[in-house]
């Protein structure tokens, strides 16, 4: 049974307070808080088992490595890949979508051919085809997007044809909330043999995600978004997809033999991670996994959702809101501008009433701009956030209200 009391016992962040309130976290969708399963595996990797990985015949390299590979299994199933090998440790979506760029698509693009992203595209899966496109002479396409926030599948059907060499598209919006129908744009591309890559960053901690189902090529995501830690998360792709591909950083781990005339690449997925890996990182991601399995996916889902709509319907009652990205099914995520407050303004007025919220432009310029905003405020929830909370939140904007 979900028992949102004892799920907030497990993160002990919540219990802090911030200028002399009790914290209120709406600031998920940036970086969720962390539960003690992920805190003590980290904690219990450094005071027993700390050792580098894979190369070490000694007892605690062995340790290290079983616990690493070990997250990369949980990942694996996690997701419902056919096999660890097809899963990349990186720094996170971002270090996923650049080894992308660089090593799939780099080669296989020249002038004339297109790279297409979504209006509601974070920087990260922009920036990187911006660079390839720059590099080469290729061009770069968006999908439009309505009014709501929702992907305008009409327009995406006259963006598709053989000059497109990849689709990237982000799974769920950290911007709006938005979910967008991911297996069903993987389908329209394959018509044309379009691989996509999926920007699954704020996916995983709310959906259930099948790569096999959604057929897409690439599947991006970072584990601190996952209730894990910063500075890893993973890229998955087909074994097949990965074989093809050059290795993309060359170093230590990624080589199964070296000279100076000639060096040959290590087998799947250590081609691709050069170096000495996060391992605390990973072994905590891991955790963060088991510990969001041992929650269920959907009892999580279906607490933001319970908090979303409550907090949807008290934050229309003020005149001031305006609330951006309505997509129905959307996540629980809401983007707001209040009257004439800067964001950042009302950001840090509520900060004195413990409630924290992100404000700016979420990484998403170009779809700030599409809206006509510099910049929002966003409020986002995890599993741990609650009705009560979002009255807290509520007064807090009332009273930043009376203060201009
Ligand atoms: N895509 C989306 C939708 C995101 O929300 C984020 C994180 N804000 C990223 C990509 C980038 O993730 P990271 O910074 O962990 O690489």
């Amino acid at each position: 049974m979900f028992d949102v009391d004892n799920i907030r016992a497990e993160f002990p962040a919540l219990d802090r307070t911030v200028h002399g309130k009790p914290l209120v976290y709406f600031d998920t969708a940036a970086t969720a808080q962390r539960p003690l399963a992920v805190i003590e595996a980290t904690d219990r990797f450094y005071r027993r088992h700390n050792a580098n990985v894979h190369r070490g015949v000694h007892t605690l390299s062995q340790e290290a490595t079983d616990l690493y590979e070990g997250a990369r299994r949980t990942l694996a199933s996690f997701i419902n890949a056919r096999s660890e090998r097809e899963v990349i440790f990186t720094r996170g979506t971002t270090e996923a979508i650049n080894l992308v760029a660089n090593s799939y698509l780099r080669s296989r693009l020249g002038p004339g051919d297109e790279i297409l992203v979504s209006h509601m595209e974070h920087h990260a899966n922009i920036v990187p085809w911006q660079m390839l496109r720059d590099a080469t002479g290729a061009s770069l396409k968006v999908i439009p997007i309505t009014e709501s926030g929702e992907l305008r599948l009409d327009e995406l059907e006259s963006l598709l044809s053989e000059r497109v060499k990849l689709l990237g598209l982000v799974h769920v919006s950290n911007a709006l909330g938005t979910v967008n129908p991911v297996a069903e744009v993987c389908r329209m591309a394959a018509r044309f043999d379009i691989p996509v890559l999926v920007d699954g960053a704020q996916a995983l901690p709310h959906l259930a995600v099948d790569v096999q189902k959604l057929g897409c090529a690439f599947y991006c995501c970072s584990a601190h978004k996952v209730y894990g830690p910063t500075g890893i998360g993973a890229l998955w792709a087909r074994e097949e997809t990965l074989e093809d591909m050059p290795p993309w950083q060359g170093g230590g781990e990624m080589i199964s033999k070296v000279t100076f005339e000639k060096t040959t690449w290590n087998e799947l997925p250590n081609k691709f991670e050069a170096g000495t890996p996060n391992i605390a990182g990973g072994v905590g991601f891991g955790a963060a996994l088991e510990f969001v399995e041992r929650v269920g996916v959907e009892n999580a889902a279906a607490q933001e959702q319970h908090v979303l709509e409550y907090a949807t319907e008290r934050m229309n009652e003020i005149d001031e809101v305006r609330i951006i990205g309505t997509a129905p099914g959307k996540a629980g995520t809401i983007s707001f501008t209040f009257g004439d407050v800067h964001p950042h303004d009302l950001g840090t007025i509520i900060d004195h009433y413990g409630v924290a919220i992100r404000t700016g432009h979420h990484c998403t310029m170009p779809l700030m701009q599409f809206f006509g905003v510099a910049a929002t405020a966003r409020a986002s929830f995890g599993m741990y956030n609650t009705r009560e909370e979002v009255d807290v939140f509520v007064d807090a904007l009332l009273k930043a209200r009376d203060m201009f």
